[in-house]
This record gives C-alpha cells, sequence and structure tokens, in this order.
C-alpha cells in the first residue's frame, strides 16, 4: 500500500474526516489506533497491548489472527473471493447451510445468507411479511416486540428497537409504528410470575390481525440494556404467537454461537422460532456477515404465490470469503471445549464482579455464561474511564451506565483475572470520582 497520509499525521486526518460509530464527527472523543492483534491481544500503534474484553462486540469468539481461519480466508481468496449469487452459486454457501441446519432448532432448514445483523432483521421482517400475503392476508404487516430491545440501525431494523434508545422521535416520519410491550423483569424461572407477560399479552390479544410477527432477543437483550429474562417467558411467548398466528423471529445476533451458554439462547427455553437471525459471531470476527434460517413451511407458502420470490437480494449476498471464514470457524467452535471455556468465564465473573454489587454506586451485577455486566447508578465518563482501562491494559467499551465484558472463548485464566481486576480497579476508580 503506497502511503498518502504520513505517519506523524495519519490520525489528525483519520480524526477530522472519519466517521466512528454514535460518535460526534466534530472535536469527537480519543480513538485508539491499533497496530495488530493476536488471541486477546490488541496492540496499539505505541507499542501498548491491550487484553480484549469485548470480543469486538460479541465476534471474535476464537481471539484474533487465528491461523485456522487466516487460511480458510487464504485458501479462499485463491480460488474466488466473490462471486454474484443470482444464477450463480458455490461451495462455501452450501457447506454454510448446512452447518447452520444442523446446528440451530430443527424447524430451520432454508437459509438467506446476507451481509450484515442489521440487513438480517430487514429480510427476517420481510419475510414475515411476505409470509402471510402469501397466504392471502394483507392485514398482518406490523410487529410486536419488547422494550428494551437492540435489533440494528437500518431504518425497519430500527423501527423494533427501544423507541427511547433508539431515538425514534428523531426519524418519526419514516419509521413505520409497532407494537410495544414493556421488559420482563424475572430473571430467571425461579422469581417467574405471570403478571410479566401480561402486557405482552393483551397486546397480542388486542392486535393479532394487524401483526405479522413477534421479534425479540432471545434471553439476553444486548445492546438496549445488557438484560437477562426469564426462560418461561421466551415459552409463553411462543405460545401466544402459535394460538394467535403470529410468527415468532428470534434475533441470535448476539446470543448465538456459544456466548450465553447454550448454542443458541433460544435452547434455554426448549423453543424453535419460525425465523432466526444470526450474524456477529458467525465468521469468529473475521469479516461481516449474516444468515436468516427459516421453515420449510414459510419459504414454500412465499414461493408459492405471486411474485413467486422473496424480495431481497444484496450485492454481497453470501459472499464465497466470509462464507469460507464462516465455515472454519463453526467447525473450530463445535470442535472446541465452548462449553466449559464458557464455564470458566462465568465462574470468573461470580468470583470477581459479584462482589461489586455491595459498591455504593452499582445498581446490579448480572452474569450469564460469558457476558459478565456491572451497571451502574449513573452513567460514566466515557473518554476518563476508557483511558483507566487502557492504562491498565485491557479493553473495554462501556456504554451508559454499562460496563460489561464478553472475552474471546480462548481467554486464558490469567489473561481474564488480569481482565477482571483491571475493569474492577477502573470501576472503583471511576465511582470514586463521582
Ligand atoms: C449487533 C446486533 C444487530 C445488528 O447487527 P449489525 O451487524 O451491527 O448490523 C442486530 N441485533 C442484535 C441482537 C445485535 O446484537
Amino acid at each position: 500500500m503506497s502511503k498518502l497520509l504520513d505517519d506523524s499525521s495519519w490520525l489528525d486526518f483519520e480524526k477530522a474526516h472519519v466517521w466512528h460509530p454514535y460518535a460526534p464527527m466534530e472535536g469527537a472523543l480519543p480513538c485508539y489506533p491499533v497496530a495488530h492483534a493476536q488471541g486477546v491481544q490488541l496492540t496499539l500503534e505505541d507499542g501498548r497491548n491491550l487484553i480484549d474484553g469485548m470480543s469486538s462486540w460479541w465476534s471474535v469468539i476464537h481471539g484474533y489472527n487465528h491461523p485456522v481461519l487466516n487460511s480458510a480466508a487464504k485458501e479462499q481468496l485463491d480460488r474466488m473471493a466473490h462471486v454474484m449469487f443470482g444464477g450463480l452459486t458455490h461451495r462455501p454457501a452450501a457447506e454454510l447451510a448446512a452447518r447452520l441446519i444442523s446446528l440451530t432448532p430443527e424447524p430451520l432448514e432454508r437459509v438467506f445468507l446476507c451481509d450484515s445483523g442489521s440487513v438480517s432483521v430487514e429480510v427476517a421482517i420481510k419475510m414475515a411479511i411476505q409470509y402471510w400475503q402469501a397466504r392471502g392476508n394483507t392485514g398482518k404487516q406490523r410487529l410486536l416486540t419488547i422494550r428494551r430491545g437492540y435489533h440494528g440501525d437500518t431504518c425497519g431494523a430500527m423501527a423494533a428497537c427501544d423507541p427511547e434508545t433508539g431515538m425514534h422521535h428523531l426519524f418519526n416520519r419514516v419509521l413505520p409504528k409497532h407494537f410495544f410491550a414493556e421488559a420482563p423483569t424475572a430473571v430467571n424461572d425461579a422469581n417467574w410470575h405471570d403478571s410479566d407477560i401480561a402486557g405482552f399479552r393483551e397486546l397480542i390479544e388486542a392486535h393479532h390481525a394487524e401483526i405479522a410477527a413477534v421479534i425479540l432477543e432471545p434471553i439476553v437483550q444486548g445492546a438496549g440494556g445488557m438484560r437477562f429474562y426469564a426462560p418461561e417467558y421466551l415459552r409463553q411467548v411462543r405460545a401466544l404467537c402459535d394460538a394467535h398466528d403470529v410468527l415468532l423471529i428470534a434475533d441470535e445476533i448476539a446470543t448465538g454461537f456459544g456466548r450465553t451458554g447454550t448454542l443458541f439462547a433460544c435452547e434455554q427455553a426448549g423453543i424453535a422460532p419460525d425465523i432466526m437471525c444470526l450474524g456477529k459471531a458467525i465468521t469468529g470476527g473475521y469479516m461481516t456477515l449474516a444468515a436468516v434460517l427459516t421453515t420449510t413451511e414459510i419459504s414454500r407458502t412465499i414461493s408459492a404465490r405471486a411474485p413467486y420470490a422473496f424480495m431481497h437480494g444484496p450485492t454481497f449476498m453470501a459472499n464465497p470469503l466470509a462464507c469460507a471464514v464462516a465455515n472454519a470457524s463453526i467447525d473450530l467452535l463445535v470442535g472446541s471445549p465452548w462449553q466449559e471455556r464458557i464455564a470458566t468465564m462465568a465462574e470468573a465473573f461470580a468470583r470477581r464482579l459479584s462482589p461489586c454489587r455491595d459498591w455504593e454506586g452499582v445498581a446490579d451485577v448480572r452474569i450469564m455464561g460469558g457476558i459478565g455486566v456491572v451497571e451502574l447508578e449513573r452513567p460514566v465518563n466515557m473518554s476518563r474511564i476508557t483511558e483507566g482501562f487502557v492504562d491498565r491494559g485491557v479493553w473495554i467499551r462501556p456504554f451508559g451506565k454499562l460496563v460489561y465484558v464478553m472475552p474471546p472463548y480462548i481467554i486464558s485464566e490469567l489473561e481474564l483475572d488480569a481482565l477482571l481486576a483491571a475493569m474492577t480497579d477502573a470501576v472503583a476508580e471511576e465511582l470514586a470520582r463521582g
């Protein structure tokens, strides 16, 4: 690569011209340049090493620069990086579909491969609507979901996100209006109470004639608040969907591929959705790819009526490079002791994070599988606490009041201990500063 920018000023240029997620362009918060990454270590341009607590947003489950994933990418690269999927196909896509079908709940056996999590949510919503249309029901075009959810940033997906954290008022005129039930409060089946589902039940009973699908994140609500809820809620949602002719879309983009302790979070409730979205960890964090799985009944129904096709088709649909890496990543996962690794993480979180519950300024500590969350009473000062983490040699990216980790599955116990010690130290410092 020839260099247009010189070594001393490229970062100033970047700061002036390149957007970052959910951040102002002008006067942006500090950003740390990464030179390379290996295993669970990010190496900054200035030579400092950080233990990664984020898996680059749930995705890098096998760590960075993994030899198996690297060679899968290189082998596929030498064959073809990409080819259009309209009228053409390739082995990596078929292999990926076979893997996804064998791992996900049984009725899911039709696969749509697309570019990102948000797009997979768009696809899932369109599938549900087209299904009811094909059955001659044009009235079912809205969604029912629960507050505090997160389903992505494109307009269709955003319309199903929590209305407040999703800033619906800013996009008022373009977002469709969906039905929102209160977020579940019972965190497990032991403290389940039937009133938890009452609001949801009222909405589905009153409006099922307009509702194509329920969409929700099973068991763990991720970017909308890092909240966990009882499997019983999900079982009751499934039963209510069946009783009222409403499809169930499970957004497993964050929870899929083992993070919660089961391969997919739906398994914790023993239910199968009608449509499932997968993304994030699907390629082990190597490149962007997502998948939508559905049942044969839904795909047959859509295909049997005009326009005799599902109306979606991204340019980079089923990108072979991404599919090849996804296949290698899934094989790595399935062949690894991932359950033990997740259990080890959960134990370390319980040991290291639970004591924070008694700290003044800490509202809650939540642990599930490879997810550890410390919720504070007040939002953190982002640049200050981030500096605190980096100075302590770890990479943790809080949002609002939530300081949380979801490390790569391959993290060693030593690294995990160092990560959590740095996390709690920096939180203590942040709380002390008020
Ligand atoms: C991240 C996420 C998405 C959006 O995925 P992108 O790849 O960022 O578009 C959707 N749903 C859930 C549950 C997610 O965590």
